[in-house]
This record gives C-alpha cells, structure tokens and sequence, in this order.
C-alpha cells in the first residue's frame, strides 16, 4: 500500500482521538481535534458502534499512524519480528517501533515530530556509529549512538530551541550540547506508550 500522502490531522479525526502527529500544533488550540472534536466527513458526528474486529483494526491503524504513519508492510513484519521474539509480543512490538531511528531523534527533543525527524533524516543530517544513514526506519541496536552532521549542527540546535520537550525517556542518554542520542537500555512496558491497546493488535494479527 503507497504511503499516506493526505492531511494527518484526518487521521486522527477519523480515529476521534489526538494521534500527536503535528508536533506543537497537537497542543495548540489549532488541533483539528480540539476545534473539531468529532469524525471527519459527512458522518463524523453520526459513528455507529465498532464490530470487534473494527475495535481490533482501529487499534492498529492508530498505532500505525502513531509510529510515524508507518505502512501496513512494514508494520505487519514488526508484527512478525515481535511475534518471533521471546518475552511479551505486545511489548516487543512497541519496543521495536521505538528503536527506529525516526522515533529516537524525535523523542531525543530534536525533532517537534515524526515526520519532522524522518524528513531531517531522509535530508542526511544524522549519523549512526559515524556512519551517515537517511533511513527513517533503520533499527538501532542497544549502545549505539546519533549524532548530527558538523554542518547541520547549526540547523539543529535552531530546531531544538524551538521545541518545548517533556522529559527524555529513561532509555536513551541525550546530550544536547554535543548533540548526542545513545539508545542506552530497552524501555519497560510501562514507560512505552500507555494507551495502545496491543493485545487487541495481537488478536488482529491472529485472525
Ligand atoms: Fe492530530 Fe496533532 Fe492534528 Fe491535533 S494537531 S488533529 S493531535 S495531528
């Protein structure tokens, strides 16, 4: 399936709930949630009750969205991965969503979003181990380091300025003077996203 091109806050109106796709915006009064606290299109404000397997789908489309409006192949072989995985499915799956690259530099504070972080990767300016890597979805392995690029270090300090960031996650080791991430430890169930629902992914996934 091609990559969701349209405006994401339908995404979270369709969901009727702040998906925090937009960075700031989301806690603005300009979220389209906030103004518009209802579904999107003709009968948003008319939605009937979810069969169970809706209530399954709906889960994991929010959690796709989430995670950086991921694609349904991409998400279904994490699905797999985590599956194959031994200890909780539902909490390897959340553990490998938050290991690609894309979400570190965001939840790091040097990105306001997802897509800001996947657009300043895809742009070169991150590098991995040393290395430079434009892939938003490249998985880091435990101890590795980002770092930014000499010549966009400039440009990401003026976008992390701009940003008003909750606190950094226990796992990663920032140090935004150097401009530094390390993905230091694998994050607990009960530090990752509380409200996804993954056993209802899980049934999704076991139909
Ligand atoms: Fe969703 Fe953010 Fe748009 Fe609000 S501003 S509707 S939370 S993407």
């Amino acid at each position: 399936m091609a990559r969701y091109r349209g405006p994401v806050c339908k995404l979270c109106r369709n969901e009727e709930e702040k998906l925090f796709l937009k960075g700031e915006r989301c806690y603005s009064a300009k979220c389209g949630i906030t103004k518009r606290p209802y579904g999107s299109g003709q009968h948003g404000q008319s939605r009937k009750k979810l069969s169970e397997y809706g209530l399954h789908l709906r889960e994991k489309q929010k959690l796709r969205f989430k995670s950086g409006i991921i694609s349904e192949k991409q998400f279904s072989r994490y699905f797999k991965i985590a599956a194959r995985k031994q200890g909780v499915t539902g909490t390897n799956l959340l553990q490998i969503l938050d290991s690609r690259l894309d979400s570190l530099v965001y939840k790091a504070g040097f990105a306001a979003s997802k897509s800001q972080a996947r657009q300043l990767i895809r742009h070169g300016h991150f590098l991995v181990d040393g290395r430079k890597v434009d892939i938003p979805s490249y998985r880091l392995k435990l101890g590795q380091e980002i770092t930014v690029k000499i010549k966009s270090q400039k440009l990401l300090k003026a976008i992390m300025e701009e940003i008003s960031m909750s606190a950094t996650p226990r796992w990663i080791v920032v140090d935004k003077d150097k401009l530094v991430i390390k993905y230091d430890s694998l994050p607990e169930r009960d530090e990752l996203d509380p409200t996804t629902k993954e056993h209802l992914i899980i049934e999704y996934y076991s139909k």
